[in-house]
């Protein structure tokens, strides 16, 4: 799955940019997922009374609220992006907002001070209220978010690689760089996407309280042969059966 971020400060165009993305990138075949990263601290989509608000209240857990044409699920908690990301399944998923995690990314800017405060190796192009009046922001082009939508719709075909295990802030360091040091190498093209030496689910999935781990290779590799070394000799295994393992409290 190919993840990128449209982020900068409020009121720059970031909207209108991530609109204008899914609509060419569906229009051209793609299935695209998108995520808004919200700060107001008050907001909820439920409605304060509803009867599926009653649900969360009394349960402080996970709700699906079903209805003719719509299905939501409210987590009671902020999710990581990966967490996030677990749950889809699509081409390419845009993320609006979050600044902070290992994604490249477009960034949206009224001006330069704004593109000073934002731009590092992760940003592989600008937009926003910026591409009014400039095309270029020092090596990086800027593109108007209507009038050019075709070419940065081309040019993140182009950059935008299969995202990375651990885009949140907790790096592994086994590639002796952080993931935010190899997002800028691979869009840079001093690296390769398999320069990553941490892919999650290669040989082994752990969840802990229903959240997928990241396993460093040689751990996955060590905590793999140990299980099948004992598994194997249990009755009714086969060679290649996969295997599931819930441990409770
Ligand atoms: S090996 Fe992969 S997950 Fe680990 S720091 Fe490098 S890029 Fe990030």
């Amino acid at each position: 799955m190919k993840v990128f971020s449209v982020a900068g400060f409020h009121h720059t165009g970031k909207t209108t940019v991530t609109v204008e993305l899914i609509k060419e990138l569906k229009k051209r075949g793609y299935s695209i997922s998108s995520i808004k990263d919200i700060h107001n601290e008050n907001f909820t989509m439920e409605k304060k009374g509803s009867n599926s608000w009653k649900h969360a209240q009394a349960s402080e857990n996970t709700v699906i609220a079903r209805g003719i044409s719509e299905t939501y699920q409210i987590w009671n908690k902020q999710l990581t992006l990966n967490e996030m990301l677990s749950h889809l399944d699509s081409d390419f998923v845009i993320v609006e907002g979050m600044k902070e995690v290992a994604l490249p990314r477009i960034i949206c800017a009224i001006d330069e001070e704004q593109i000073k405060q934002l731009v590092d190796g992760t940003v592989f192009a600008i937009s926003g209220i910026y591409a009014n009046d400039h095309d270029k922001y020092n090596n990086l082009k800027v593109f108007h978010s209507t009038d050019q939508i075709k070419e940065l719709t081309d040019l993140v075909i182009q950059k935008v690689f299969p995202v990375l295990p651990l885009p949140n802030l907790e790096c592994c360091g086994e590639c002796g760089m952080n993931c935010r040091e190899m997002v800028s190498g691979i869009l840079a093209g001093r690296n390769s996407r398999e320069d990553c030496k941490t892919d999650r689910n290669l040989d082994i999935q752990i969840e802990v309280g229903g959240k997928d781990i990241n396993i460093v290779p040689y751990v996955q590799k060590t905590l793999k042969d140990i299980i099948i070394a004992y598994v194997k000799n249990l009755k009714g295994y086969q060679e290649g059966d996969s295997i599931d393992i819930k441990i409770r409290d």
